[in-house]
């Protein structure tokens, strides 16, 4: 820091914030921490043995206005007044990866996209471990990037970005960027536009220059319609699985071929990660790390021996025959079109909760061909019945995980598959995601 001293305003004080606001005061700012809602106390108690001022339930907007720079939660929507305000007196302001990138010279790879960033951040992390270099994961998984970056302790960073985080970067750049899709999803917070909320996942290639890298989905109809409009100086590395022609990857038959520099083969038998999408993610993955020059082994062998993570198309178990899966995380209709694409045997497919503005006529081919019945699970399940009945001959409906697997393992033969794959948010009768999944882990283990 030169001279003068800087002060600087952290808007919102969860894990983001509250790593923002250590990185913070580690750089010599004076720190001023401020919550519309309440702090959690493990976060208060860092805050204040850290000598770190804060409130909670109310912004001092003239103090906050008076700091040298203001950093925002990604939670905080940039229409809200007080944002508007700030803007206009010239403190825009930026967010935790943002500020948090500014004090390393780490090397950034930085995941996007509708659907698939947690599985692609850990997969990529996987991948760069196995092959030796000194990397960690961050952004929206586990601890925060402005955290680990007081330390600074890793050559590179895999990081999840949302679009809402994306929103708030300016200056930031990835060295590798990766968009995996734009499907609908968030629409509320872009004015129920595609157009605004694919400007906000592009953001990610922002700043790149033509030594950085762009991977990303060919074949993503809002992804070719947005390259159009967007001038991207990084080299593009698409990956594709149905055009042979494109220069970072694609899927052949059983092959997933990646093209860079000589050809690296594999078979998706041999990928950890099953169904096409997760094709999609393992050449995501594997395209980078043949970027950062990993030996074709490595490559394949990380690939392999990943483990999944939680509630993204988790095997729970087999009983009598029966497989169960969790797909919790499946939040959106795209999720669940893939879930259900990558079924094997005739499917009881568990779905229901808070509809997002889900279009179901999207599944009904897939549900025709791989579903045998549906069990709904949510308080509201009238556009589900509306959209499957004449589709599929059994429909019921349940409040409970028990109950949902109690109809499943009753509907299902042997060899037939159990999926939860809801499509929808949780909030109806779970406390999230992980909640929803974990009850119907354990309803499942009941059995
Ligand atoms: P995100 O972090 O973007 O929400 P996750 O990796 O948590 O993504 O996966 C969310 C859901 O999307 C899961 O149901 C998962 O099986 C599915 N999914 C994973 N990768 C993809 C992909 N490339 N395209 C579509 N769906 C995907």
């Amino acid at each position: 820091m030169n001279n003068k001293q800087q002060y600087i305003a952290i808007l919102g004080a969860g894990e983001s914030g509250v790593g923002a606001a250590l990185l913070a005061k580690a750089k010599g700012f004076v720190v001023f921490v401020s919550d519309k809602g309440k702090i959690k106390d493990k976060y208060k108690k860092e805050l204040t043995e850290n000598a770190i001022e804060w409130e909670e339930e109310t912004h001092s907007e003239e103090k906050i206005l008076n700091m040298d720079v203001v950093v925002k939660s990604p939670g905080i929507p940039n229409r809200s007044a007080f944002i508007q305000k700030l803007n206009s007196k010239g403190k825009r302001p930026i967010g935790e990866i943002e500020f948090a990138a500014r004090y390393t010279d780490a090397k950034l790879i930085c995941i996007t996209g509708s659907n698939g960033k947690t599985t692609t951040t850990h997969l990529m992390h996987h991948v760069l471990k196995s092959g030796g270099l000194n990397v960690e994961m961050s952004g929206n998984v586990g601890v925060s990037f402005a955290r680990k970056i007081i330390e600074d302790t890793a050559d590179y960073y895999v990081l999840e970005l949302s679009s809402f985080q994306l929103e708030d970067m300016y200056d930031f750049k990835a060295d590798i960027s990766v968009l995996l899709n734009i499907t609908p999803d968030h629409l509320d917070r872009y004015e129920e536009s595609m157009e605004l909320y694919g400007q906000a996942k592009f953001r990610i290639t922002q700043n790149q220059t033509e030594k950085d890298f762009f991977i990303y989905n060919a074949d993503d109809k809002e992804i070719q319609k947005q390259l159009k409009t967007h001038e991207i100086k990084a080299q593009l590395m698409p990956f594709s699985l149905i055009d042979e022609s494109v220069a970072g990857g694609f899927m052949n038959e059983e092959q997933q071929i990646i093209t860079i520099k000589n050809k690296l083969t594999m078979s998706i038998h041999d990928l950890a990660l099953k169904g096409k999408h997760n094709v999609q993610n393992s050449l995501a993955a594997g395209i980078a790390g043949r970027l950062v020059e990993l030996r074709k082994e490595s490559i394949r062998e990380s690939l392999s021996d990943f483990t999944n993570v939680e509630h993204r198309l988790e095997f729970v178990a087999k009983v009598n025959g029966i497989e169960f899966i969790n797909d919790s995380k499946a939040t959106n209709i795209n999720a669940t079109w893939y879930a259900l694409e990558s079924m094997n045997a005739p499917t009881v497919w568990i779905v229901g909760g808070v509809d997002k503005g889900n279009d179901y006529d999207e599944l009904i081919a897939l549900v025709k061909e791989k579903v045998k019945a549906i069990v709904c699970l949510g308080k509201d399940n009238e556009k589900i019945k509306e959209a499957f009945a004449g589709v599929v001959d059994t429909i019921v409906e349940t409040t409970s995980p028990m109950d949902a697997v109690g109809y499943g393992y009753q509907l299902a033969k042997k060899d037939e598959t159990v999926l939860l794959s809801p499509a929808c948010a949780s909030f109806d009768l779970f406390e999230n995601y992980e909640d929803r999944g974990q009850q119907f882990k354990n309803a499942v283990r009941s059995l």
